[in-house]
């Protein structure tokens, strides 16, 4: 991928949420790209920090959470260092956020129609009537009926479905460059998640507009992703392209998410391999690789040392020792050749 291509990096991430029974370290030293035009999952379990990292990206994290280190660099500029006003400038119109609770952003004082006139032109010189009209095409676009008169109702009248296409319009409505959407997808039914897929896939082709998907659902990774982040206990475990990741996956966690899929052949009747272990508490991180008490590959040292980023091939990384190992194997089959 080349530097020019690059629309946003997220270098040492790490995020902490300081509380009375101790520190929970939600977020550490993370590292992703994501490019112009491309769609990038970042997939995990509860509390693999994958949220944490989308609102620390749009500084979102309020009083509660801490940026302990790191950089969240777009278009050539520290977002973490934003003035107030730059950031409200960039938010809703050049990065649009889309959260799994719509409520979290319809203002139930205000109908449809006037926080989305408000937004339009709090960052478009138009005048009410293009903006209306702007904001009734977008509403339609996201598949609602009758998107004059829902211009007139308020968020409390509306289903959860109806919400959250509400919120996707809101945040399509100035042509963001860069769209974050957290589990947007997942309280709709699967009909109506499939039109949203399908209108984010549109929307990309005809913009270039990029997203972060943030999601815990594999398929809707190999349905619209280019390239896919592994997030486990805060860590980022492994990234790559869909494919790479799909079919070459190196990291024992994304092998076993990936083997935990159900499939849908049904000439192929096999078990699903649930992960043994339970979800990482991020009140106690186990030392070492976070991920140890559920591997099965887990060596000695990986009880006590945090393993390092390898890469595996052109774009693809593995935070795990084994590929440590790897490596000294060839390296002294190599000598073995060399000497022998
Ligand atoms: Fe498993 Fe060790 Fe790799 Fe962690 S570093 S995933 S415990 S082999």
């Amino acid at each position: 991928m080349g530097v020019s291509e690059i629309l946003m990096e997220v270098r040492d991430l790490s995020v902490q949420f300081p509380g009375k029974n101790g520190t929970v370290l939600a977020v550490s030293h993370a590292d992703f790209t994501v490019c112009r035009g491309e769609v990038l999952g970042i997939v995990g379990e509860s509390g693999s920090g994958k949220s944490t990292a989308a609102y620390a990206m749009m500084r979102l994290l309020k009083k509660v959470g801490r940026v302990t280190s790191g950089s969240v660099v777009y278009e050539g500029r520290d977002i973490l260092r934003y003035s107030d006003r730059d950031l409200q400038s960039l938010r809703g119109s050049e990065i649009g956020m889309i959260f799994q609770d719509p409520m979290q952003c319809l203002d139930p004082v205000y109908s449809i129609g006037a926080q989305m006139v408000e937004t339009l032109r709090a960052h478009r010189s138009i005048d009410r009537a293009q903006a209306v009209k702007q904001s009734v095409e977008m509403l339609a676009r996201v598949g609602l009926p009758e998107p004059e008169k829902l211009m007139k109702r308020y968020s409390f009248e509306l289903s959860g479905g109806m919400q959250q296409r509400v919120m996707i319009a809101m945040a399509l409505l100035c042509g963001p460059r860069l769209l974050i959407a957290d589990e947007a997808t997942t309280a709709l039914d699967v009909t109506v998640q499939d039109q949203i897929l399908q209108l984010l896939k549109e929307l990309r082709s005809e913009r270039g507009m990029a997203m972060v998907l943030i999601t815990h659902n594999f398929g809707i990774v190999s349905e619209i992703c280019d390239r896919v982040c592994v997030m486990y206990g805060g860590y980022v475990m492994e990234e790559g392209s869909v494919d790479a990741v799909f079919y070459e996956a190196s990291h024992p966690y994304t092998r076993s998410l990936i083997a935990a899929i159900p499939k849908a052949d049904p000439m192929r009747i096999e078990p699903l391999l649930p992960i043994p272990g339970t979800p990482i508490d991020p009140m106690q991180h186990p030392t070492g690789c976070v991920f140890h008490p559920r591997c099965a590959y887990c060596m000695e040292r990986c009880r006590t040392e945090v393993p390092g980023v390898h890469t595996v091939g052109e774009g693809h990384t593995v935070r795990c020792h084994l590929l440590d190992t790897a490596a000294a194997q060839h390296e002294t089959a190599g000598k073995e050749t060399v000497h022998g």
